[in-house]
């Protein structure tokens, strides 16, 4: 029996405010715990919210991007329900009447190519605090800096149909919050968190199954491993004769399976009502209409312009335009003068290669894009090879000095003088006459020796082309 997987995402967003959404406090991540609260975010009584207006304004860019309609009117809500890490017992969030609805997002994966997926809504809401469970102990601890930071939450219908779609929209969700500013978007600081509902139905079915909601995922590896561990488990239960439970569960990153943590039955009565300390939030049509217009370039459209302005295939182009910071720094490199393919291929390869290996920002890794140019420049121009290259951009990193005194300082310079390479290797074939025969006699590989001595002698500053086709014409001849 085949099964299709029907899919849909809850995605929560932290907005890039500098206060929190209903008080002054600072939105500031790292502070010692408690110090970014008022009575107002600890909930004390009396205490009354009053609403950040950057936070619906930035709803509404986002929605706008995500093409949403944007309510002229929306209305907060008290979602009721208890929990130490929630002081007032309710957590103000919206219900029927959220900022941003019926909206859609194109993505576009290997499986199924490009398909379209609704966005039912986007609502506002303020984070929780964080509980810190001291270490082997039996006490727990409240953190509530965390308490009143604004939040969106992205309401995706169930139109995934795989982890890998899950993922890229995930991934285009980060891109677009990046781009237009309305989120950070840092993964290890818990910007993007994901629930993930996933639910099986037999191929050509149209009713759908029941779901499962692994909560918390908070990088786009850990939606993917959760999605398909369900997959695979809810299968397997289900050829087994069992029923799916309607369940909340969540991921074990180390064993990667996900577990029960309760039923559906025992958690969803919220008791909804509209906030009465807040009045509705109203949006002008001017407004609206200036947020559309005035919407920076959004990573479809940049990814397509990178194909066209700078030659760069379609995987580039996406991988390039997936985050804000990377685009913006790659166009800072080509407005140095770098050189369009090569650019690209060492921000997508080393530099990110670097980035993840070290845990560092692009800002913290400190490269300038005046350096990374000229080293495209003298990659181009044949002044130096791959392997010195990879040289220069270590020392660059450490260093920070321009490739040309990198290159000065440990003598790197490209050797293409033919004169200069062609006496080397008339002294290495001479010592080598061994090898020379067997060249001689057919063992055409014994070139790659040749080449090594000479990169070896060149301390890796020889032009291979030049040194290969001096070492044809010597041996051949
Ligand atoms: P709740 O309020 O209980 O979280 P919603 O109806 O708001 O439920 O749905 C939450 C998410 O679950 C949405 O992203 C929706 O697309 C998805 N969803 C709903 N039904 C299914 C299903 N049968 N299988 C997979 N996902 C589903
Ligand atoms: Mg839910
Ligand atoms: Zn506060």
């Amino acid at each position: 029996m085949q099964f299709e997987p029907v899919i849909g995402l809850e995605i929560h967003v932290q907005l890039a405010t500098a206060s929190k959404i209903f008080c002054g406090c600072s939105t500031e991540f790292g502070k010692p715990p408690n110090t970014n609260t008022c009575p107002v975010c600890l909930g004390l009584p009396g205490a009354l919210p009053v609403l950040n207006s950057r936070v619906p304004e930035l709803a509404a860019q986002l929605g706008l991007a995500l093409n949403c309609e944007i309510r002229a009117d929306s209305q907060f809500a008290r979602k009721n329900y208890f929990y130490p890490d929630l002081p007032k017992a309710y957590q103000i969030s919206q219900f029927d009447r959220p900022i941003c609805e019926n909206g859609w997002l194109e993505i576009n994966t290997e499986s199924r190519g490009k398909s379209r997926i609704g966005i039912t809504r986007i609502h506002m809401e303020e984070d929780a605090g964080k509980l810190v469970h001291e270490e082997g102990g039996t006490e727990s601890m409240v953190d509530l800096n965390r308490a009143g930071v604004p939040l969106l939450e992205i309401v995706s219908e169930p139109d995934i149909r795989s982890a890998e779609e899950a993922k890229a929209y995930m991934e285009k969700i980060h891109a677009i919050a990046t781009t237009i500013g309305v989120s950070d978007g840092d993964m290890e600081k818990g910007h993007l968190r994901c629930d993930a509902n996933v639910s099986l139905r037999p191929s050509g079915q149209e009713k759908f199954g029941t779901r499962t909601e692994t909560k918390n995922l908070n990088s786009f590896r850990f939606v993917q491993q959760a999605i398909d561990y369900e997959i695979e488990r809810q299968r397997d239960e289900i050829l087994d004769g069992n029923t799916i439970v309607q369940e909340t569960r969540l991921l074990d990153t180390d064993r990667k399976v996900t577990f029960s943590m309760r039923s559906k039955e025992e958690a969803d009565e919220y008791r909804y009502f509209p906030d009465p300390d807040l009045p509705l939030v109203r949006l002008s049509p001017e407004l609206i209409e200036k947020f559309r217009k005035n919407l920076p370039e959004l990573p479809e459209a940049k990814m397509q312009r990178f194909m066209e302005e700078y030659g760069l295939s379609d995987y580039d182009a996406d991988v390039l335009t997936a985050s804000q910071e990377m685009s913006s720094y790659y166009e800072k490199v080509l407005a140095e003068g770098g050189v369009p393919k090569l650019a690209c291929n060492w921000i997508i390869g080393d530099l990110t290669r670097v980035m993840n290996e070290s845990g560092k920002s692009l800002k913290e890794i400190n490269l300038s894009p005046e350096n990374l140019a000229d080293l495209t420049k003298l990659i181009e121009h044949g002044e130096i090879g791959s392997k010195i290259a990879k040289t220069v951009f270590a020392e660059m990193l450490v260093s920070g000095k321009t490739p040309e005194t990198i290159i000065e300082d440990k003598g790197l310079k490209q050797i293409s003088d033919e004169k200069e390479l062609g006496r080397l290797v008339e002294e290495l074939l001479a010592a080598n006459q061994p090898q020379v025969k067997q060249y001689r006699e057919g063992k055409t590989k014994v070139i790659g020796f040749f080449v090594g001595q000479m990169m070896k002698q060149t301390r890796g500053t020889g032009d291979p082309a030049v040194i290969n086709r001096l070492l044809k014409e010597k041996l051949d001849g």
